[in-house]
């Protein structure tokens, strides 16, 4: 698999590109995946090799890899304006239409919307905009962000810092102020003999206990995915939404839904949060704003939100914040045909047709004797490996299960994710009853060569 030879394209890229989320050791010997191009659910390396690319890339391609009226919306606004920013009272047409497009769809009655390049840099910004407000509202120790353990919110420093995943600790993070919660994971934090009810509670508990330990009056909000999608698809208890919301409200602390993953359809519906039935105050958006093809993120304030960061911004003539290409032409126009395709051209509705084959597939893997559950909504699922299905042991961390099933799965032309011990699966909105087929059956080799291996 690995050409070591000088001039491979396995040993060039190695050579010059500092690779991050990335096992070197394990790429070192199999050597990168260097991709040419892409068609439909497909991608294809420069060796010819075709792979069924099972997650979107990064849950983000879904309406594939060479939708044509993407392409052409790209096209089109490279053709008529290629670049500008967001500054000064200067912003493209495309900007003022994907900020209405965006308020249009949004589960708020009113709102504003403020862009990014990621999704990362949205959740940044949504914590400046909370200092911000706090501070201007006369309450600057407003300042700590309660989240989740599991949960991922990006990589910038604050981003980092509401992750609650501990391979941020090499950078000496969190930052202090930044709260991580029992991640609400029932099948695996659940107590022996504790419903799902009561573990629901027991998580709701939590968030007074630590509301009251650190102070209603010292924090700024709370921010979580619907669905924790790199912490492993991570489907809330029944009721957490509900019973930690009124929580909050109580309180005065903004929930804000990191949609970045649930957004525009993932989970069945346009937003996380519908699917899990609460409101939040606000809503962060990215990855799939554009189907993938082009950088952007989104903060998408709902209209309380909207009326104090803007009294507050009013109050000193600016909101000091921004980045070069805010709200990129370009960009939005893709995002206005992203939401498009998604929401009027079929897709949606094909994620819906394709969940029950999904699910039905998820399930029947995982009568597999060491899969301990297969969790997941919509078009979004993982299946968690286990040594005993019985105890939910997990296995030796040393043997690297999920890694080698994906190893084994790119072998046979899949790609899926290893995350922890689970393999995640969060196939293109695009995918054909016949290519999901394709799927499941790789991916029930892969799981039957390593499982005999290891088990
Ligand atoms: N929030 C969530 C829920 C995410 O899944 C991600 C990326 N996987 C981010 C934020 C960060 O987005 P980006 O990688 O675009 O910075």
């Amino acid at each position: 698999m690995n050409d070591q030879s000088p001039n491979s394209w396995e040993m060039r890229a190695d050579a010059a590109t500092f690779y991050g989320f990335t096992d070197l050791p394990s790429v070192r010997e199999r050597g990168a995946v260097v991709l040419t191009h892409g068609k439909g659910p497909y991608i294809y390396d420069v060796h010819g090799r075709e792979y069924l690319d099972a997650n979107s890339g990064l849950w983000n391609m879904v309406a594939g890899f060479d939708h044509a009226g993407l392409i052409a919306a790209a096209q089109e606004q490279y053709a008529r304006f290629p670049g500008y920013h967001a500054f000064f009272g200067r912003l493209s047409d495309q900007t003022v239409m994907l900020s209405e497009k965006l308020v249009e769809v949004s589960p708020f009655e009113s709102g504003k919307v403020f862009y990014t390049n990621s999704g990362s840099e949205a959740n940044d910004t949504l914590v400046k905009m909370l200092w911000f407000l706090w501070a201007a509202e006369g309450q600057p120790q407003r300042r700590k962000i309660l989240t989740r353990v599991n949960a991922y919110h990006g990589v910038t420093a604050v981003s980092a810092s509401m992750t609650g995943k501990p391979y941020n600790s090499v950078f000496g993070l969190p930052l202090p102020g930044f709260i991580h919660l029992t991640c609400p994971h029932y099948w695996r934090n659940g107590q022996e003999s504790e419903t799902e009810e009561q573990f629901t509670s027991r998580m709701a508990a939590e968030l007074e206990e630590v509301i009251a330990r650190e102070g209603a009056d010292t924090i700024a909000g709370m921010v979580a995915e619907p669905v924790m999608g790199a912490g492993g698809v991570i489907v809330p208890s029944r009721g957490y939404f509900q019973a930690i919301q009124p929580i909050l409200k109580k309180h005065g602390i903004p929930l804000i839904s990191d949609e970045v993953i649930c957004g525009f359809g993932r989970t069945g519906n346009t937003w996380g949060c519908e699917t899990f039935d609460f409101m939040p105050d606000a809503i962060i958006s990215s990855k799939n704003l554009t189907a993938g093809f082009f950088p952007m993120g989104a903060v998408i304030l709902g209209s309380e939100l909207t009326d104090r960061l803007q009294r507050a911004s009013d109050a000193i003539e600016e909101f000091p914040h921004g980045f070069t290409a805010s709200g990129h032409p370009v960009g939005c126009a893709i995002a206005l045909k992203a939401i498009d395709v998604v929401m009027n051209e079929g897709l949606a509705d094909n994620v819906k047709r394709l969940t029950t084959l999904f699910q039905a597939g998820m399930a029947k893997l995982a009568e597999h004797p060491n899969i301990g559950e297969w969790r997941g909504v919509g078009l979004m699922g993982a299946l968690e490996a286990v040594a005993d299905k019985a105890t939910k042991r997990p296995f030796d961390g040393r043997l690297s299960v999920s890694e080698r099933i994906a190893n084994a799965s790119t072998d046979q032309g899949l790609i899926c994710r290893p995350l922890g011990q689970a393999i995640v699966l969060a196939p293109p909105f695009i995918m054909t009853e016949d290519q999901m087929d394709e799927m499941f059956t790789k991916l029930g080799r892969a799981l039957d060569r390593v499982f005999a291996e290891v088990a």
